[in-house]
């Protein structure tokens, strides 16, 4: 046994989520990324003397759907805090958060829904707040820039309870909250952009231990593989620690994607006493039952309704239906090819098969699948399921087609001849032809040599230019050799 086996592993997350509100939390500054620095500023941003904040009510409406699809209690009289310290990004002196009434406690994330190793991480409280500016230290080699384009923009926190048990379930977390907040178009998801941060407490305790280790909190990773990488990082490294005699500080960390390990950004002695206190330019806001049940019926469709359609009443395979429901605008798009064909499965097969292996080879994504709408592939499912075209067909000569121009499938079937013939007057004739060509296999076929039929096909298949559809051509086949 090594002994990173005698050690369980507890972790808790706080992710960050930027709301895709148009404008900022408090003020009507816009929110867009990427606009020239500081240029979405105004007075009540940068916190000049007498400005005063005004609460964007979508804040509150993308906190309850998010709540509402966690599960959570949503609370009703929600107040806000002013959270003070001092850094150069953050004009105000401090950031106005939800101190002790966040928007929603409890609820919960599902790990690996649908399978085997499906299991429930509690949530501990989702809060709204805003963001801080953002100091850029990478582009002047001798000064830090600011851009405070981002000061003010709105965020929740999601706070989950120390219940995560190993780097890949901490993965798998931030997988689902990005899913989430993703269909439930509160928030990009970003995480390169920033958009989606996370912050992972570690910390390790021999196992069957009631008591945690003291826990280190770990920032700046910036895709979900870091998110990974920097947990494996601490757990090693906390674990090698205490092995070694040591102890393990409560501190603040930061990740280095460089060379995946983590280091010192700052020990408790030098957090922050941040001094809360109520937020005296903001009135406490009211979410009552009225409200939260309209928002309830504004809920857009979520991933786990759709898992359940997709296995129940469209019968698809769980494997299949776990794939589509991965992003949202790849299950809109199965949503809109089932308006046309109810050949679910034939349409699970297209877009998990040849569509997403396309999309893969030309880094494109669905979104960018103009030129193949969700009705060419029903149309295309529906040449098939008539006996017009076979899959191969479908798949090697329709959909390239599709792809360069911009004739319907059944126009390109046609110039490329590509029909079945499924007649059984041409068929006869493709079967005599074969006969013909064929006699002493034919015989050996007669006198028993049953496995000849496929060598039949082929030559049918040869004769007829592809085109004979193999079903009715194998039946009259074996009818016209008795
Ligand atoms: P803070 O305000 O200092 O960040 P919180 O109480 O909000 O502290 O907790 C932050 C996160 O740390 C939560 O996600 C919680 O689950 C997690 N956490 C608390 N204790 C531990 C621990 N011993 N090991 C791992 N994670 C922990
Ligand atoms: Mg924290």
């Amino acid at each position: 046994m090594s002994v990173y086996d005698k050690y369980e592993v507890v972790i808790g997350l706080e992710i960050h989520a930027q709301l895709s509100t148009k404008s900022k939390a408090y003020t009507s500054d816009s929110t867009e990324f990427g606009s020239t620095p500081n240029t979405n500023i105004s007075p009540i941003s940068l916190g000049h003397p007498g400005t005063l904040p005004r609460l964007n009510k979508n804040n509150i409406e993308y906190g309850v759907r998010l709540g509402l699809a966690v599960n959570a209690d949503i609370r009703e009289r929600n107040e806000f805090a002013r959270k003070n310290y001092f850094y150069a990004d953050l004009p105000k002196g401090y950031q106005i958060t939800q101190d002790t009434t966040p928007i929603c406690n409890n609820g919960y994330i599902t790990l690996f829904p649908n399978s085997s190793q499906e299991r429930k991480i509690n949530i501990t409280r989702i809060h709204l707040e805003e963001d801080a500016g953002k100091s850029i230290h990478d582009q002047d080699p001798f000064h830090s820039l600011i851009d405070l384009n981002r000061a003010g923009v709105a965020l929740v926190e999601i706070v989950s309870e120390p219940e995560i048990k190993s780097a890949e379930e901490a993965a798998e977390y931030v997988t689902q909250v990005r899913k989430l907040v993703r269909y439930l178009e509160i928030c990009d998801g970003n995480m390169e952009e920033g958009s989606l941060r996370c912050d992972a407490n570690v910390s390790v305790m021999l196992k069957g231990s009631n008591t945690f280790g003291e826990r280190t909190e770990t920032k700046n990773m910036n895709s979900i593989r870091n998110v990974k990488r920097a947990i494996e990082f601490e757990i090693i490294r906390q674990i090698d620690l205490i092995e070694a005699g040591g102890k393990i500080n409560m501190e603040t960390r930061s990740f280095n994607a460089a060379d995946g390990s983590t280091f010192l950004l700052r020990s408790k002695e030098e957090a922050h006493d941040y001094r809360y206190f109520p937020e005296p330019d903001l009135q406490p806001t009211h979410v009552n039952e009225d409200y939260i049940s309209k928002v309830k019926d504004t809920l857009p469709i979520l991933p786990n309704d759709l898992y359940k359609k997709y296995t129940s009443e469209y019968g698809l395979s769980e494997y299949d239906a776990n794939i589509i429901v991965e992003s949202k605008p790849f299950a809109l798009y199965f949503n809109e090819i089932c308006n046309y064909t109810k050949n679910y499965k034939a349409a699970a097969n297209w877009i998990n098969g040849t569509v997403k292996s396309f999309l893969n080879k030309n880094a494109k994504s669905i979104e960018e699948l103009t030129f193949l709408t969700p009705k060419d592939i029903a149309e295309i499912i529906e040449l098939i399921d008539s006996g017009k075209i076979s899959n191969t067909i479908a798949e090697q000569k329709i959909f390239p087609a599709k792809v360069s121009g911009n004739e319907s499938a059944v126009e390109i079937a046609e110039r490329l001849n590509l029909i079945q013939e499924s007649g059984s007057d041409a068929l006869e004739d493709y079967i005599k032809q074969v006969f013909e060509q064929n006699p002493s296999e034919v015989e050996r076929y007669k006198n028993g040599e049953k496995q000849l039929t496929g060598f039949l096909m082929g030559q049918l298949m040869k004769v007829s230019g592809g085109k004979a559809d193999p079903k009715k051509a194998n039946q009259l086949l074996r009818e016209m050799l008795t």
